[in-house]
């Protein structure tokens, strides 16, 4: 049968093989070529963290099937039908002729190549901070297969004592975790005030303060100034405010940058986020050329923006989309991201979907609602673990627009729900009775999820009013004096207690002790307990009684960012 046309595809990890795959599945008789400058193939880059932390010692599951086979330029050329060519780099895209140029880089042999479609799926490179002393021994990323050899020999050979990561991100944060895990004392260094910057401050507190609690030292607010070494080895870092921190190991993970040369050289319109600009069909500014994963921008489907959304989930299904189209012609679109992830660390997850409360205002969004909500993910006989959820919605229409969750318990699920819903532009009146599944090994009667639209539409309905922890430590801070009730019971408060001038009238007394609280109606009062969940019917109780200005600390002491007394 002939060839009815030749679909070249560069790079060959998430969105290359992808791409290559579905095309030739939807067109028999094409002739698909991917190429990749690596020596191995859809490697599974986010299990990285994972070998290196010893959750697995088997390599090759990393670039293995699930049935085990490896997937090799035979597999893909006995299961897929793709001609798959490693340490094959693509050097030029010549759009005139339709033709590339490549280079073998064991053998050093060159090359033409003559596309009908061409994909493009180079990926990114990790950005290296500006400053002096990069080209040490002892600088890593955790970006490729060979970053994760290196780093999984370290753990392997037990050598290295002290290590900082550069960057508080989610590959910084699992990178943290690797090399605990490898028993290597371990500094997370982060230039912004606070680590994982897709949640807010506040939860990314929570987060920080657990890290800490597992013998990881996490820096805020600094940046490197400089890598320190001798005879070529790295000895330490030195940080913007002067602080020296010895170190054998440092692994920067400070962000990507799209690979983009080979399209900017081919004259290929890049987009003002530094991505390759492509449009619904992943089709690039050349109706003949498309492009997928990392080295693209992609469209917010919340913000109408362009953004960098660097991630593995997005670069396989925008792969499919470019391999449909390049092998049908434009057949299908790909709409869009909402940013949603994930990741993991301990026994802490954390994610998010859509915007921050912090990202929302950045953007001009004034009139919206936010609310931090906390329980645990299933009933307390069936283990349950703690969940602390924020949400941040439009006011007037009520409409979601983000959700963050972070804690030991179920993240992925609920923000896999909240996902759904912010895709479906769903509103808090709609979600209000989601009929979720129930089971006691699974949720509460009422999920997490859904507790927390109670929440909030308790509070765009007044019945809650309630107050963020930024808030209450604010008015401390400033010297006001809220009249603050902790309404647990008081061998609770003889375990754990805030310490920030609270007074302890457990809920099931409150009925008796009304002339505890202030003589004052007007006076504001703040209710809290674990959760607050307590705390709201104690606040409707006293509200009832008379009292005017009553609220409840959101999340309750579980979602507290900062110290307490005990
Ligand atoms: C440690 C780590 C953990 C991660 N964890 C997660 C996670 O938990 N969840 C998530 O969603 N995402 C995660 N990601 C991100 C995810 O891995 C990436 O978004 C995804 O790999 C992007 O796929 P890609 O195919 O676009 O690019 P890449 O995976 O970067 O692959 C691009 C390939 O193109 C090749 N190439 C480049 N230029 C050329 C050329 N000129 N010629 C030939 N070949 C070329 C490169 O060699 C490379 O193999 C993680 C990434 C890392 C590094």
């Amino acid at each position: 049968m002939s060839r009815t046309k030749r679909i070249c595809v560069i790079g060959g990890s998430a969105a290359g093989p992808k791409a290559a795959a579905k095309a030739k599945r939807l067109d028999y008789n094409a002739e698909v070529i991917l190429l990749q400058k690596d020596p191995d193939l859809s490697m599974a880059s986010c299990g990285y963290p994972y070998y290196v932390g010893g959750y697995f010692d088997d390599r090759n599951l990393l670039i293995g099937t699930t049935q085990g086979t490896i997937r090799d330029p035979r597999y893909f050329l006995n299961s897929k039908g793709v001609d798959a060519r490693t340490s094959t780099e693509v050097t030029a895209i010549n759009r005139e002729h339709k033709g590339l140029s490549f280079r073998n880089l064991i053998t050093g042999e060159q090359g033409e190549l003559a596309y009908d479609k061409l994909i493009i799926a180079t990926g990114a490179t990790p950005r290296m901070p500006p400053v002096p002393g990069t080209d040490l021994t002892g600088i890593t990323t955790l970006q490729s297969m060979q970053d994760a050899d290196y780093l999984r020999r370290i753990r392997d050979d037990r050598n290295i004592r002290e290590a900082v990561v550069i960057g508080g991100g989610l590959i910084g944060i699992e990178t943290c975790e690797a090399l605990q895990r490898a028993d290597i004392d371990i500094t997370v260094v982060e230039l912004l005030p606070q680590l994982l910057t897709f949640l807010d401050w506040e939860m990314a507190k929570l987060v920080e303060t657990y890290v800490k609690t597992q013998s990881a030292n996490v820096i805020t607010g600094n940046g490197i100034a400089e890598f320190m070494g001798s005879e070529g080895r790295l000895t330490g870092i030195k940080l913007q405010n002067g602080t020296e921190l010895p170190c054998e190991l440092a692994v920067v993970a400070i962000g990507v940058q799209p690979n983009v040369e080979l399209a900017r050289q081919a004259g290929l319109a890049i987009g003002e986020t530094g991505g390759i600009r492509v449009d619904a069909f992943m089709q690039t500014s050349d109706p003949h050329i498309y492009a997928a994963g990392d080295c693209v921008e992609t469209y917010n489907m919340i913000t109408g923006t362009q953004v960098l959304a660097p991630l593995g989930d997005l670069a396989n299904l925008q792969g499919r989309v470019a391999g449909e189209n390049a092998a049908t012609d434009n057949s299908v679109t790909f709409p869009g991201t909402i940013q949603t992830g994930i990741c993991k660390i301990f026994e802490y997850n954390a994610g998010s979907t859509g915007l921050s409360e912090a990202k929302a205002r950045s953007l001009g969004y004034e009139d919206i609602v936010t609310t931090i909500s906390a329980s645990p993910d299933k009933p307390g006989f069936m283990g349950g673990l703690l969940l602390v959820t924020k949400v941040v919605a439009d006011r007037q229409s009520g409409k979601i627009l983000g959700a963050q969750c972070i804690g030991p318990g179920d993240v992925s699920k609920q923000i896999a729900q909240w996902a759904m819903a912010l895709r479906a532009g769903h509103t808090v009146e709609d979600l209000i009775n989601c009929d979720l599944p129930y089971a006691p090994p699974f949720s509460l009667a009422i999920d997490h999820f859904v507790a927390a639209i109670h929440v909030m539409q308790n509070k765009i309905k007044g019945r809650m009013d309630g107050i963020s922890s930024l808030e209450v430590k604010a008015k401390l801070s400033g010297g006001e004096s809220p009249f603050i009730v902790d309404v647990r019971g008081p061998d609770e408060y003889k375990e754990m207690r805030l310490g920030i001038g609270e007074v302890l009238i457990p809920s099931d007394t409150l009925r008796y002790r009304f002339g505890e609280l202030p003589g004052d109606k007007n006076r504001e009062i703040i209710c809290y307990c674990v959760t607050s969940l307590r705390a709201y019917e104690a606040a409707l109780v006293i509200r009832a009684e008379g009292w005017k200005n009553v609220r409840v600390l959101e999340g309750g002491i579980m979602a507290w960012p900062y110290d307490r007394e005990k």
